[in-house]
């Protein structure tokens, strides 16, 4: 990195914007291929998302094998699920033997690319960088959502995202609306009810929940494998027979099932099906309530879809995240402004126009990550060379 001025500074590598699993596997893949990369990360530590916004009991949902990075295995004493203080440990332990070196602190605002330079300008705090490669790692899942329901105000208990979840130990005794049914939402309703909360589920759609492990394998292992012999629709039967024979009618329960296979539904729409770990059987023996969506907040609880009342001390809403890129890179080809992903799916997620690349961006998780990190470090190789390295450009 040269600095140009005060307030300008030249990166001869790609700028990776991010400092999560993605933009650490990028920069490591780069790396490996002998080019050098900087990253801006807003906050101030590697890994931020699961260092700052998940709940202590969080592991990771799929087994470790479709969950590592790029040229770094986990240790082998790691469980077949790592908690996310593994992940952490395993993703410095990653940083530092890749002498990977974040800038923090340095929140991107802006991201442009200057046809009359062939540039990227990329603003972050009071300095202006420049470069030929702006890599997007700043995730799918970077802000909280919060939908709007009428009468929040009114509402005198406490109201947070499950972002700012972190154990069911502060709810003890309480009862407690759990907005959301996802992975997030259902592990949430368990932690509570393992910390003596009475805890209920808003559950308003549709969902596939299936059991996490089926005879001892796990299920997303299991599809992977039979999408090799089988067409999606006949896996995603035999995955509807094998949960009905686990977890039994989910339907039972108040937790409907779509029409469409969860394979099918994943694979159009990136709407993940539930790994249960416990909370179903929570549901079945009453101690999880699933309730029907909410029409407003009153002063000391809800009122439901169905007009019914009920009073709760806190709500967690467990409604899910969406990515920020829309707010600071000023590109609208490539990723769609509506939802801040790349209007092209994967594989092809990956690359852009004008040296802009995107990683983490499959609806893979970090399997996805690591596919992409992998693509843009051999693309961006094959451009680097000797010349780039050098000042290109008088400003
Ligand atoms: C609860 C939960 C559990 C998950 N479990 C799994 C699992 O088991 N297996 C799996 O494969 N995937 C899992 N995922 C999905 C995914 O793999 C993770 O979310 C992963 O952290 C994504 O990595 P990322 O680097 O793309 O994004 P993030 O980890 O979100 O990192 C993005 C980084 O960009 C930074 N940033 C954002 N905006 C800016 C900006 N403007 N300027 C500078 N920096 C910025 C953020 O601070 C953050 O550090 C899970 C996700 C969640 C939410």
């Amino acid at each position: 990195m040269m600095k140009l001025n005060p307030k300008r500074v030249w990166v001869p590598g790609p700028l990776i914007v991010g400092a999560g699993p993605s933009g650490l596997a990028t920069a490591a893949c780069l790396k490996e291929k002998g080019v050098p990369s900087l990253i801006l990360e807003k906050e101030d530590c590697i890994a931020s998302s699961w260092k700052l916004r998940t709940y202590e009991r969080l592991r990771l949902h799929l087994p470790k094998q479709y969950c590592e990075l790029p040229l770094m295995p986990f240790p082998p004493g790691f469980p077949t699920y790592p908690t996310k203080q593994q992940l952490i440990s395993y993703l410095e332990a990653y940083a530092e033997c890749f002498s990977i070196e974040p800038l923090f602190r340095m929140e991107v605002k802006c991201a442009e690319y200057d046809p009359s330079i062939g540039f990227w300008r990329v603003q972050a705090n009071d300095l202006e960088f420049i470069c030929r490669w702006l890599v997007v790692a700043t995730g799918e899942n970077t802000e909280p959502v919060v939908p709007e329901i009428t009468g929040f105000s009114d509402f005198h208990g406490r109201v947070l995202h499950s972002s700012s979840y972190k154990t069911g130990d502060d709810f003890e005794g309480e009862k407690v609306l759990v907005v959301g049914c996802g992975n997030s939402g259902m592990e949430v309703c368990l932690d509570l009810c393992n910390n003596h909360a009475h805890a209920s589920m808003v559950v308003r759609d549709k969902l596939h929940i299936l059991p996490r492990e089926m005879f001892g394998v796990s299920t997303f292992g299991l599809s992977m494998w039979m999408l090799k012999w089988f067409p999606m629709n006949f896996v995603d039967s035999l995955l509807l027979f094998f949960s009905w024979m686990t977890l039994g009618d989910t339907e039972k329960h108040g937790l409907l099932r779509p029409k469409v296979g969860p394979l099918q539904l994943k694979s159009t729409t990136g709407k993940t099906p539930v790994l249960d770990i416990g909370t179903l059987a929570k549901i079945k023996s009453g101690h999880i309530k699933v309730v029907p969506g909410i029409n407003r907040f009153v002063e000391n609880g809800v009122e439901f879809v169905n007009g019914k009342q009920e009073g709760f001390h806190s709500i967690i809403l467990a409604t899910g995240y969406r990515s920020n890129v829309p707010s600071w890179l000023k590109e609208n080809e490539f990723f769609s402004e509506e939802n801040g992903l790349p209007r092209v799916q994967f594989p092809n997620s990956w690359r852009g126009k004008n040296g802009l690349y995107a990683t983490g961006f499959t609806k893979r998780g970090l399997l996805g990550a690591s596919f992409d990190a992998l693509r843009i470090a051999e693309d961006v190789a094959r451009h680097w060379n000797v010349k780039t390295k050098h000042f290109p450009l008088e400003f």
